[in-house]
């Protein structure tokens, strides 16, 4: 049994723009696509709940953490995001959705500024650039996306280990749209389509593709303790002052 949980800000998703699109909210989106994996148990958490609705407990387990957040990432706790980055280094999965690009874990996990260039109200062409990757299984050489936020390069973010998805807009402007890296033990999986106000969370290849990258990044082997000399616990990154300081 696959372990996954989704977390969301959840603060668009109360606004009647985005209802409209996603009346369960964006984590119900997500949730829902995974829930077609026959042998996967699915909690969802939110900025909004005790803990972020991440406590130890729940992040010790879960076996893939998808996160989707815009406006709110520096509510989220600095110990928290240093958590989750310990968790990934462990072997936990990371799949950051669209804007998650700016999230603390997401950065933390990078070492980058993780910045892009960006507009609103696009057409997308994704392109597959890697069809031998389990992430692309089942999915077409491209598919299209009638309304989507352009993300343009240059997206600041370490070179991937496997580029899957390359996006393509009206504009001219391409970007890595599907970025794989792993941390530690950890797999870590960064696609672009997921705008608030457009649908693409309910097409059926984005769907696809959020289930294969639960799927590619669950832990073939988590560790409770990493076999490296002195790993750093999150609450020793925070007490030493090493905060995440990029907002
Ligand atoms: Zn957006």
């Amino acid at each position: 049994m696959l372990r996954v949980t989704v977390w969301n800000e959840n603060i668009h998703d109360k606004k009647d723009s985005v209802r409209a699109v996603y009346p369960d909210g964006i984590h119900g989106a997500v949730a829902a696509a995974v829930k077609e994996l026959d042998d996967v148990k699915v909690d969802i958490a939110t900025l909004d709940q005790p803990e972020c609705g991440l406590p130890d407990d729940v992040l010790g387990n879960t076996d893939v953490l998808i996160w989707w957040g815009h406006v709110a990432h520096h509510e989220v706790p600095d110990e928290l995001a240093w958590k989750v980055r310990e968790h990934v280094n462990k072997g936990m999965g990371f799949i950051a959705l669209h804007s998650a690009h700016l999230s603390k874990p997401f950065k933390l996990l990078m070492g980058t500024s993780c910045s892009l260039r960006w507009r609103d109200k696009e057409y997308e062409r994704v392109w597959c650039v890697n069809p031998g990757h389990p992430i692309a299984e089942g999915i077409p050489p491209f598919f299209e996306l009638e309304r989507e936020e352009m993300y343009g390069e240059f997206f600041d973010i370490p070179h991937p280990e496997s580029l899957v998805f390359l996006g393509w807009f009206r504009g001219g402007e391409v970007f890595r749209s599907g970025c794989c890296w792993t941390r530690g033990l950890g797999k870590v999986f960064y696609f672009q389509p997921g705008h608030e106000t457009d649908n693409s969370l309910n097409n059926p290849h984005v769907r696809k593709i959020i289930r294969n990258a639960v799927r590619w990044a669950a832990p073939a082997n988590r560790r409770e303790k990493l076999d490296c000399p002195n790993p750093i616990p999150a609450e020793e990154m925070v007490r030493h002052g090493m905060d995440i300081g990029w907002y």
